[in-house]
């Protein structure tokens, strides 16, 4: 028997209504690129909008786009740093039923016209600094009609208009189309680090689920009196679908632009009292050495406000975890997801009777943490068959739910979906393991595992472990060929000013924490360790870069 519930469908609309009725006195305050020093270097400028206003000129842009004569699902592109024009088009694309397609703008010119090319946009909206870009895509993409500029051009551009003055010309969107919860909303790629990359298309519900979930206390924790700094791009994975989920709950939000430096972001965060603010690792080692930098000149910086700090992307060490807490009273929690996840599958959350500072909340604190409500996790073994939830087991990590990506755009890829009894589950490609109460500890990317005599060696705990040592900056370790074990780890790593350390003094540092055939044969001190367009490690590179090291 059927139920009496209504059917309404989960549709973007429903959050840029709320926005635009209940928290239109709410701001949204961004950085923008205000002029250049004498260097020529962006100089930031303060904006602030409402989303009242943001609303508005959502809606003017989903008239606009709609006067351009585009079709029920016609892909849209961004390629821009966070603000509030990001926002709009966040709004304002799929509620006029269209799809909003992020673009990394960290990629190479080539990749991005391939991306541009391969998701068929015929629309496409630039920030005014990668204006240089557009003759050159323009020529690439010949399927792109408009170009539209966010902010001033340097100097005018063949083939691309103002957006401001395009959009403000439009009358506001009187009425909504009527959308199905299952169309596209938006569109990302994946960045590529595992093969070429894939069009991953969301939906309006799976946008509208992800941000009730994230929301949640056990999750984000994020409400109308928060005030949010996503530093995660949102042109990577909706930045983690923060600007959907503060919008749906009124959330102040606090964009950088292209300012991601130190000194601005915690003067930022000091000044527009940030409650929460998310990143990748990289940016945190930033922040880290200006907290330190102006608590040691006597003037620190007030963060009384600032309660938590996602983190993801990549693993978060537990040494820095330490350290913020220790130095800084910051609270680090970290989240996994992906591209093909939406992006968040899990959360970082303390059990009852756990103290988050003692060394068990630590521990917990540097796994990757607990399915977030409707996101189920599981491990296979190379053989296909599900593993044990005991913690130690390490297994490919799989994962189904509502904001899962269940096939890519064209059909690509299809080996990463699996039918297991009947049921539709993703092959993330990590290897983790999951314990007893559902803490999931990512060991590794199943290409970036190292093999040592038919044996798996986490690389991420040996980097974590690494970057723990007081002259070590960054660590990535890799597989060297061997030829009595297949595999064995070489240690990359770079270090802290003015700092020496030996191979040997290494190892001695990691073997009270590891097996003794976890230890690196090998270590190099590097100048630098190559940094892919999503902020994480090139292993791939680096693996190229020292094939056949040690055996010459
Ligand atoms: P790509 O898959 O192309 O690298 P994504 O941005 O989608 O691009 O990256 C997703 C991957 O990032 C995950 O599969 C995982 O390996 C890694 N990752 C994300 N968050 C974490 C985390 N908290 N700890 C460890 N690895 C993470």
């Amino acid at each position: 028997m059927q139920g009496n519930m209504m059917d309404v469908p989960l549709t973007l609309p429903f959050i840029l209504e709320r926005v635009r009725t209940q928290y239109a006195e709410r701001e949204v305050v961004s950085l923008v690129v205000g002029g250049r020093d004498e260097a020529g270097q962006p100089v930031p400028q303060k904006h602030r909008i409402t989303y009242g206003e943001v609303a508005d000129r959502a809606l003017r842009l989903g008239a606009g786009l709609q006067a351009l004569g585009l079709n029920r699902g016609d892909r849209v592109a961004t390629l821009a740093v966070n603000s509030y024009r990001h926002l709009e088009a966040y709004l304002g694309i799929p509620s006029a039923g269209f799809v909003v397609h992020t673009v990394n703008i960290r990629l190479h010119p080539e990749q991005i016209a391939w991306i541009l090319n391969d998701a068929g946009d015929r629309v496409l909206l630039v920030e005014n600094l990668f204006a240089p870009l557009i003759p050159a895509l323009r020529a690439a993409c010949p399927q792109l009609e408009r170009v539209f500029v966010f902010g001033k051009a340097p100097t005018p551009i063949e083939g691309a208009e103002d957006y401001d003055t395009w959009v403000t010309s439009q009358e506001p969107l009187s009425r909504y189309p009527q959308l199905d919860e299952d169309e596209a909303a938006g569109m990302c790629y994946t960045s590529g680090t595992t093969g070429n990359p894939k069009g991953v298309l969301y939906t309006h519900r799976s946008t509208i689920l992800h941000s009730l979930a994230t929301a949640h206390k056990d999750a984000l924790n994020i409400g109308e009196r928060d005030s949010v700094l996503p530093i995660v791009p949102m042109f990577h994975v909706n930045a983690w679908g923060i600007p959907y989920t503060c919008a749906m709950y009124g959330a102040k939000q606090v964009y950088a632009g292209p300012f991601t430096d130190g000194p601005t972001l915690a003067r930022l965060m000091q000044d527009e009292e940030v409650t929460l603010t998310a990143g990748v690792p990289t940016i945190w080692m930033g922040l880290l050495a200006e907290l330190d930098r102006a608590k040691a000149a006597g003037q620190p910086y007030d963060l009384h406000c600032l309660q938590r700090v996602l983190v993801g992307g990549s693993a978060l060490p537990e040494s820095l975890i330490r350290v913020f807490e220790a130095r800084h009273g910051l609270h680090l929690a970290q989240g996994w997801g992906m591209t093909e996840t939406h992006p968040l599958g899990t959360v970082s959350t303390m059990p009852p009777g756990v103290d988050e500072r003692s060394d068990e909340g630590y521990t917990l604190r540097a796994k990757q943490g607990r399915a977030l409500p409707l996101v189920f996790l599981d491990l296979l073994s190379e053989e296909g068959e599900r593993l044990p939830h005991d913690g130690k087991t390490m297994g490919r990590l799989i994962t189904r739910g509502p904001w899962i990506a269940g096939s890519y755009f064209g059909g690509e890829g299809q080996q990463n979906f699996l039918d297991l009894d009947g049921e539709l589950w993703f092959d993330t490609g990590d290897i983790a393991t999951l314990d007893e109460r559902g803490f999931m500890h990512i060991q590794d990317r199943a290409k970036d595992l190292i093999k040592s005599g038919g044996e798996w060696i986490s690389s991420v705990d040996l980097e974590n472990a690494l970057m723990a040592h007081p002259a070590v900056a960054q660590a990535a370790v890799i597989a060297m060929d061997d030829p009595k074990w297949d595999e064995r780890p070489l240690a990359v790593i770079t270090l802290k000013p003015g700092q020496t350390v030996t191979h040997e003094e290494l190892r001695d540092f990691l073997a009270p924490k590891f097996a003794k055939w976890w230890l690196p044969d090998a270590t190099v001190v590097a100048e630098s360790i190559p940094i892919g367009a999503t902020g994480k490690f090139l292993k791939r590179e680096l693996r190229e870069q020292y094939r056949g090291y040690g055996s010459a």
